[in-house]
């Protein structure tokens, strides 16, 4: 299927790694000019190495830290500058660290809360208008499971991503009629290097080995092993696509079945 995406443009967070890659990975293979974004270093200028020469398409790096105040207008001026414009926009970036919830503390909530909620909705609200001037738009945020069903050692995650969450939904009504759509994806457990660090941190706080707790951990998933990290850019993609035009203020869980919960 030709998901219209041809020529559009895209700036896609957290793209160095897991989830925020396999997205970039999706659009540049539909024909989409990319700007990249994460802390930087290495491992994003590789990424935007192989996008290119894979998909001989424009891919455009840009540095910066979605915990610091100042990111979203530096990576949003930045996007406008070697894009011109900005038709997709995937919310992505790291996550924060497992914490006991009774033990939270001030600055943990203004980190996470940063991370989670106030860069992606700020980098959002700068990109809008064009979109919405331009009658066309896609915003895709990579959420998680917590969202609909708390993890229980990342309270910070299920609290700032449900944060976002509330925003996009509220948002999403505002611009519809705009030709802008607004949705979230929720990953379950997708084999990430993020999965793997939590899973060695419980390891950790539990004393077991981390094959252990992974076996258990895939217990838990009723399709029986962790995702693909393309098996959630694809669905990224085709939020983004044409053929997704009537689907707004929506948030479509991919994780094996693991959320037991209606709908
Ligand atoms: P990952 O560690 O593979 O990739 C994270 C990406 O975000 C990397 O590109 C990293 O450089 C970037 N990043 C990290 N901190 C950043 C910061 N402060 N500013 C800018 N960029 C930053 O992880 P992933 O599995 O791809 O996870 C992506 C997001 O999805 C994370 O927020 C994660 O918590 C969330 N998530 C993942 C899963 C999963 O199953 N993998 C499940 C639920 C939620």
């Amino acid at each position: 299927m030709d998901l219209g995406l041809n020529g559009r443009t895209a700036l896609v967070g957290g793209a160095s790694s897991g989830l925020g890659r396999a997205s970039a990975e999706w659009l540049a293979s539909e024909g989409c000019r990319l700007a990249i974004w994460a802390r930087g270093g290495e491992a994003l200028e590789r990424v935007a190495a192989d996008l290119r020469s894979r998909y001989e398409t424009e891919v455009s790096v840009i540095a910066a830290d979605a915990a610091d105040p100042e990111a979203a207008p530096r990576v949003a001026e930045a996007a406008l500058a070697v894009l011109g414009w900005v038709d997709v926009l995937v919310l992505n970036a790291g996550g924060p660290p497992p914490v006991d919830p009774t033990a939270t503390d001030r600055a943990g909530w203004n980190r996470a809360f940063q991370l989670l909620a106030i860069t992606p909705i700020e980098l959002a609200t700068l990109l809008l208008p064009g979109m919405r001037e331009r009658r066309w738009g896609r915003i895709v945020a990579i959420l998680s499971s917590g969202v609909r069903q708390p993890i229980p050692e990342l309270v910070y995650s299920n609290a700032g991503r449900s944060a976002l969450a509330a925003w996009m939904k509220t948002a999403a009504r505002a611009v519809a009629s705009d030709g802008v759509t607004i949705n979230g994806v929720l990953p379950g457990r997708i084999q990430t290097p993020r999965i793997e660090s939590l899973d060695q941190a419980r390891a950790e706080r539990v004393g077991e080995p981390i094959e252990r707790i992974r076996s258990e951990s895939i217990a838990s998933i009723p399709a029986g092993r962790y995702g693909r990290p393309e098996e959630l850019g694809s669905l990224v993609a085709y939020l983004c696509s044409e053929q997704a035009g009537y689907q707004t203020g929506t948030f479509t869980a991919v994780d094996g079945g693991l959320i037991n919960a209606l709908p």
